[in-house]
């Protein structure tokens, strides 16, 4: 197969009489689930999708990586839910690739699989200190916030009153804005309890947001850095000096620049009228250092301090240090230099991308051979990068590429086994769509019963067993 196929007609109107090709989609997140929409939305090729998660829960990072208070994000759970309910999609939770279900037992049950596993841990910024405690990856601060069950929810101690928020992303602004929010402020969202609890707690009074490069480079977005400078007990402090940039200096030539340009600009103008408003005195503050990047996690026994080296742009705008440091008397350092994937079994993996190499979503062998049947979509294909609506369009993409292989996937491929009775061979304690709605209730149930929002997440693997009536 090649990229000059003629690409189909996912509308065709004309549904083939043959068996349905079944496809089990890894993951249950946007990527995994808008795959399956792509899959069940075309009648050319009936398809039916089983859509396989570790978790008992769908949904992903809108579950487990959208911050709390970002609720209006968390509704394209609603889109993601009518997905699942479509009659030819079937939920199946409680199931981890590679161990309770392998790539061979996916030959016996499926003709066609797609991995949408995301980028699951932090990428790291390899400095000496990395490792003291107190030095924390923002995905498992973020996993901790959200109720990840593999999170433990008494683990954080937020008893710094400086802490280091190391990269210029989206997660490292909502890492900074739930650390600089009150407890109250985030009494109605689904944040577990005990992580309330402790946020009530928390001595953390300024949070320094580093960013290696300055603000025209910046990864974050104007909608995110607005929220952050929207916070009622929060000042946001920008240096003047970091963000007087003339813009008719900055080169247009180089390709994409405009857009890249038109980003930048919106952040830029947000920083430049930041940086006019003196700060008020208000209880806490997060302060950007533009231009800064770490160079050492300062420390005895846990984390004391972050020594860091002032930056710029060479000539060719390549990275370079100033030999200027400095150190930041911080008792915490969140490192959100990115997130990366892991590694399948049984999948090739590029180790320097981070992503399971690929072409229009067929997954590539070492020698750049399309492998039989494998696919893949969404961040473990292109990298931790876009919005959730990115993934729309990455798994179309996909999806188109697995119908035209259609013919192919099933010639000669023998009668598919239940997946149910290749589960219960192994035994692992599979979950159903019920199942979630269990959870779902409990969540809200337990909302109710704390008096706070709609809901509040109940993280922790056994609170889910509880719901799910196994417990
Ligand atoms: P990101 O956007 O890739 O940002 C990573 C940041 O870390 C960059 O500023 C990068 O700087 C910096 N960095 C990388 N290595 C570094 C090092 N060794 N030392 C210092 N800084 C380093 O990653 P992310 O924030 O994890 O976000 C991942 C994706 O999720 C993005 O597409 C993001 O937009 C999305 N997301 C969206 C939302 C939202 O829409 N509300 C919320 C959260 C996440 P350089 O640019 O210099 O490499």
């Amino acid at each position: 197969m090649t990229s000059s196929e003629p690409e189909q007609n996912l509308e065709s109107p004309e549904p083939e009489e043959a068996a349905p090709l079944r496809v089990a989609v890894i993951g249950s997140g946007p990527a995994g689930i808008y795959t399956a929409d792509a899959l069940t939305r075309q009648r050319r090729v009936p398809v039916r999708v089983d859509v396989l998660d570790r978790l008992y829960t769908p949904y992903g990072l809108v579950r487990h990586g959208v911050a709390p208070d970002h609720t209006k994000i968390k509704g394209v759970a609603r889109t993601l839910r009518r997905v699942l309910e479509h009659p030819d999609v079937t939920f199946v939770g409680g199931v981890e690739f590679g161990s309770d279900l392998t790539r061979a037992d996916l030959s016996r049950t499926h003709h066609a699989v797609v991995y949408a596993t995301g980028a699951a841990v932090d990428r790291r910024m390899g400095i000496p200190g990395e490792d003291l405690p107190g030095s924390v990856a923002a995905t498992d601060f973020v996993n901790w916030y959200c109720g990840h069950p593999d999170s433990e929810l008494e683990r954080f101690v937020l008893d710094a009153e400086e802490v280091a928020v190391v990269g210029a992303g989206n997660v490292a602004l909502d890492v900074a804005r739930i650390l600089a929010k009150t407890a109250e402020e985030l009494r109605h969202t689904d944040i577990p309890q005990p992580a309330l609890d402790l946020l009530s707690r928390s001595r953390v009074r300024t949070v320094h947001v580093l960013a290696r490069r300055g603000p025209l480079q910046a990864r974050f977005t104007a909608p995110e850095l607005r929220d952050l400078m929207g916070l009622p007990g929060v000042d946001v402090v920008v240096r003047p000096e970091q963000v007087d940039i003339d813009l008719a200096d900055v080169g247009t030539d180089r390709p994409g620049f405009r857009e890249v340009a038109k980003a930048s600009r919106a952040n830029l103008k947000l920083l430049r009228e930041q940086a006019e408003r003196a700060p008020r005195g208000r209880p806490r503050r997060i302060e950007f250092h533009f231009w800064t990047r770490p160079e050492r996690i300062v420390g005895a026994e846990a984390v004391e301090g972050l020594r860091v080296e002032h930056t710029r742009l060479d000539e060719r705008e390549r990275l370079v240090g100033t030999g200027e440091t400095s150190t930041l008397e911080v008792g915490m350092v969140l490192r959100s230099v990115g997130y990366a994937g892991v590694p399948l079994a049984g999948v090739p993996f590029d180790e320097r991308g981070r992503t399971v190499p690929q072409q229009e979503g067929r997954v590539l062998d070492g020698g750049g051979g399309v492998v039989r049947g494998d696919y893949v979509a969404g961040w473990i294909k292109r990298g931790a990068t876009g919005v959730i609506g990115t993934n729309k369009s990455d798994a179309a993409a996909t999806a188109r590429s697995l119908l035209a292989d259609a013919d192919v996937l099933r010639a000669g491929a023998p009668e598919p086994v239940g997946l149910v009775d290749v589960l219960s061979e192994r035994g692992p304690t599979v979950g159903d769509y019920e199942g979630w709605l269990r959870i779902d209730e409990a969540e809200e149930a337990l909302a109710a019963e704390l008096d706070r929002g709609a809901r509040v997440k109940l993280g922790g693997w056994e609170a889910y067993r509880k719901a799910l009536g196994r417990g």
